[in-house]
């Protein structure tokens, strides 16, 4: 996808603070945290929203699952974080390219605005 900013971060044409990068997934800081952790996880192919999904992505899915895991413990947030993903822009998503947050490092309220 072109114009998607999340596929440039992926291509390197768009600088971005890696903090986790495989063959299909990259996962950086967001350029605006809503944390003191916020990170954001991210497949490399171009998947709009959860919507799009298909059979050969829930693969990727579950890793990113684990990749989440991972930064979770290599940054140390085992005291507690959450996991969004916006779905939509009702839902507050402004990037169409598929990703899951990270927040962590404050305390977070429910339900959520
Ligand atoms: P959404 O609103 O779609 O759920 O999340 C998109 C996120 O991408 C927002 O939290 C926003 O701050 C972040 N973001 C937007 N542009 C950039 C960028 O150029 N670099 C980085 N690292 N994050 C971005
Ligand atoms: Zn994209």
């Amino acid at each position: 996808m072109r114009d998607c900013l999340f596929c440039k971060i992926v291509k390197k044409e768009i600088k971005a603070d890696i903090v986790y990068e495989d063959d299909e997934i990259i996962g950086f800081n967001d350029i605006n945290p809503q944390a003191p952790v916020h990170i954001l996880v991210v497949p490399k192919k171009h998947i709009e929203d959860l919507t799009k999904i298909e059979k050969d992505d829930v693969r990727v899915m579950g890793r990113i699952m684990e990749v989440i895991k991972d930064i979770a413990k290599e940054k140390h947030l085992e005291s507690g974080f959450r996991v969004v993903v916006n779905t939509k822009e009702s839902a507050g998503q402004s990037v169409f390219h598929l990703h899951f947050h990270i927040l962590s490092q404050r305390r977070f309220h429910w339900p959520p605005g």
